[in-house]
């Protein structure tokens, strides 16, 4: 029975370093495909230094021992969200956030924030799902340093609404400024810089505020933030998504209990699918608790329509 668990584990890692391996390859192509498109030499560092962040955390999740694994990450989410606030942020005063993502689609204009929404946020998902969420947004990057990293509840059920309702205000304000008063804040400029410091301390405070109320440090993925409103368009068609094995699955529950994203995966499991959940953020954090290593990602094709999440149970 040991040697089955450690070949399962090697399998794993095998698989895990072939997939930091494409995705670094993947990502050195859109390095030279923005480059040549552009002129741009930035380009030849930006995208591979993405790349390489995620290939590198996805390496030392293979190679480090089984409680250290979570490193891996946790060191791709520092490289890659602290390079995408400070330096591209607030160094190079380019604004990654809705907003601006909103203005420069209005525009019909290629901007900073268009090149990051394409792959991460809209066309992405199709491939990793909300990867982006699990391994490199920089506000979750400090919310995964809060102490409530297992939701103690369910989700509130209607809560999540809210999410959608902050992604419509956020293009009414900048359809108004756009179409009404012909403002556009430009990337390089001091009035990205306010945009991109009120925007931060918004989403921070609002983040932080959230999972100390809730003990939930991704109450505000739940609750407030607008991304998935648009990830969870192509994120159901993920080619790469979670899959448990039945045949080693001993049903303990574990996966289940730590998951940050209340996803009942158990229910997936038995009903013979993969873990279709838009709310999945490929953490991996089922990965590496499952003791039958019966958890790991799979590519495949489907359509991800079921969404079976905990919620909170009325008192
Ligand atoms: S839901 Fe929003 S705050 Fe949470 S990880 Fe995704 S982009 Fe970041
Ligand atoms: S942690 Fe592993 S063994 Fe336990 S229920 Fe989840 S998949 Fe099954
Ligand atoms: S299902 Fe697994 S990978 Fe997806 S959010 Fe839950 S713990 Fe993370």
């Amino acid at each position: 029975m040991k040697n089955y668990s450690n070949e399962t584990a090697r399998n794993s890692n095998r698989n895990s370093i072939i997939t930091a391996f494409t995705i670094w390859i993947i990502f050195l192509s859109m390095g030279a495909f923005w480059y040549f498109k552009t002129g741009r030499r930035f380009f030849i560092f930006d995208l591979p230094y993405i790349g390489s962040s995620i290939a590198l955390g996805i390496l030392l999740g293979a190679v480090l021992p089984k409680r250290f694994k979570h490193y891996g990450r946790r060191v791709t989410q520092l490289l890659v969200g602290i390079y995408m606030l400070c330096i591209l942020g607030f160094v190079m005063k380019v604004n990654m956030q809705i907003e601006s993502f909103f203005f420069y689609a209005l525009a019909g204009a290629i901007g900073g924030a268009i090149i990051h929404y394409l792959p991460a946020k809209l066309l992405g998902p199709a491939v990793f799902s909300r990867g982006f969420c699990g391994w490199a947004c920089w506000t979750a990057m400090v919310l995964d340093f809060l102490p409530w990293k297992t939701p103690r509840n369910g989700r509130y059920k209607y809560l999540g609404i809210i999410r959608y309702i902050h992604f419509i205000l956020s293009f009414i304000l900048v359809a108004f400024l756009f179409f009404t008063l012909s403002y556009f804040p430009d990337n390089g400029t001091i009035e990205v810089l306010a945009w991109l410091s009120a925007g931060n301390v918004f989403y921070y405070s609002a983040a932080v505020l959230l999972a100390y109320l809730f003990r939930d440090n991704r109450a505000f993925c739940k609750y407030l933030c607008p991304i998935p409103v648009l990830q969870k368009i192509t994120a159901r068609f993920s080619v790469f998504k979670i899959k448990i094995d039945l045949s080693k699955c001993i049903d303990c529950g574990l996966c289940e209990r730590k998951c940050p994203m209340n996803i009942r995966l158990l229910e997936y499991s038995h009903a013979g699918k993969r873990i279709l959940s838009t709310e999945c953020i490929l953490c991996n954090i089922c990965v590496e608790v499952c003791p039958k290593h019966a958890v790991d990602i799979s590519s495949g094709f489907d359509f991800g329509f079921q969404e079976y999440i905990n919620f909170k149970k009325r008192q």
